[in-house]
């Protein structure tokens, strides 16, 4: 099959001819339909995310049916919640298959699964392999333990969300990663109605933050980024407010709009001047989440005055919820036409333009770029 292969930080990433193994016990093999370029697939092709994981197949976010399931055990274990998917079922992709039995899934933190992390890390199936080599036979790793940027992938059941067939497919493409994690941080953070909200970095993930800040009822919503567009995209999904920092200090203009500081800021940069942004535009008791991921080794320095103002400032990783349970229910939140998924997509591109997607998410420029890989099974056309 064909497949979008990083094979060193700095090399463009290329389509190579590839080949997948069947699924094992608790995997399941799916045609990809759909897949969308994340800040965070570029952050691994630019090598900000530690060592040791390539030459892999890119791609976390993203949206296909199932094929075929491996022989699973006769007893479903805790933690297989899908362990009933079928051949010809939708599903989006889970980028931490959390095992259900380890110290944080049993704490209930079950974005922290300690298993699903160290697969990631390594590139690797959870049992430590690999299903995908490139035409000389050598290993290729799995990017987050998806790999989706292919015309099909092999996941653990816990890595693929049975989805209402009623969603097409190139939009639920963003429901595994920009909606789950946009979403989840607004729930988590617990933003209530009339609060104030600004959110930095206006991007897949932050356009999702708007949108789930708009639905909470919060009161303003102010959102920042240094794209004009960008800033337009926002505006559609609810915001009330637009601030380009490209001219003047953003956190000046958020604390003259609110009259002292946002309730929540949500940083969705992953900068440490975003990050200290987030931090001084709080009011007084305020909260910063931070959602976009740091490069490795990036350190942030923040103003301790902040702390008598019990200002607070916690991390957020993909969405620090129930990832199965919120993902259906923004897939339906979307049939019934309360969550509008395609305004956030500025380019449909096709597997061969992964490239491309990369270097405008490095520029900045534009929102999520969908992968169309099955035009049939994904309902659109690249
Ligand atoms: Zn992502
Ligand atoms: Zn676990």
């Amino acid at each position: 099959m064909q497949a979008a292969v990083l094979r060193e930080p700095g090399q463009p990433v290329r389509t190579e001819m590839v080949s997948l193994e069947p699924p094992r016990q608790g995997e399941v093999l799916v045609r990809v339909a759909a897949a969308g370029v994340c800040h965070s697939d570029l952050n691994l092709a630019d090598g900000l995310m530690g060592t040791g994981r390539w030459p892999l197949v890119l791609g976390h976010e993203g949206a296909g049916v199932v094929v075929a399931v491996g022989d699973h055990d006769t007893e479903p274990r805790p933690g297989d919640q899908d362990a009933e998917l079928r051949p010809g079922d939708h599903v989006a992709f889970c980028l931490v298959p959390s095992c259900g039995r380890c110290r944080a899934c049993r704490a209930g933190r079950r974005t922290l699964c300690e298993p699903a992390a160290r697969s990631s890390l390594l590139g690797t199936m959870l049992d430590g392999s690999t299903r995908l080599r490139d035409v000389r036979g050598n290993r290729l790793g799995h990017a987050f333990v998806v790999a989706c940027f292919a015309e099909y992938a092999v996941v653990p059941l816990a890595g693929a969300v049975k989805l209402p067939p009623l969603i097409p497919l190139w939009q639920a493409a963003l429901l595994g990663c920009g909606v789950v994690t946009g979403f989840g941080a607004v729930k988590s953070a617990g933003v209530g109605l009339g609060d104030s909200v600004c959110v930095i970095g206006c991007g897949g993930v932050g356009l999702q933050v708007v949108a789930a800040a708009r639905l909470a009822g919060a009161g303003m919503i102010i959102a920042v980024d240094r794209d004009a567009e960008s800033l337009e995209r926002a505006r559609r999904r609810g915001a009330t407010h637009l601030v380009n920092a490209t001219s003047g200090d953003p956190v000046e203009t958020v604390i003259a709009a609110t009259g002292g500081g946002a309730r929540y800021c949500f940083e969705v940069v992953g900068k440490a001047t975003t990050l200290r942004d987030a931090f001084e535009a709080l009011a007084p008791g305020g909260t910063a989440i931070v959602v976009g991921i740091a490069p490795r080794g990036t350190e942030v320095s923040l103003p301790a005055s902040g702390f008598v103002s019990e200002k607070t400032i916690k991390g957020c990783y993909y969405g620090s919820g129930e990832t199965h349970a919120a993902l259906g229910a923004y897939a339906q939140m979307a049939i019934d036409g309360r969550l509008e998924l395609s305004d956030v997509i500025s380019h449909v591109i096709a597997l061969e333009e992964v490239e491309e997607a990369l270097g405008r998410l490095r520029r900045g420029e534009g929102s999520r770029n969908v992968i169309v890989i099955d035009e049939q099974v994904a309902g659109r056309a690249s």
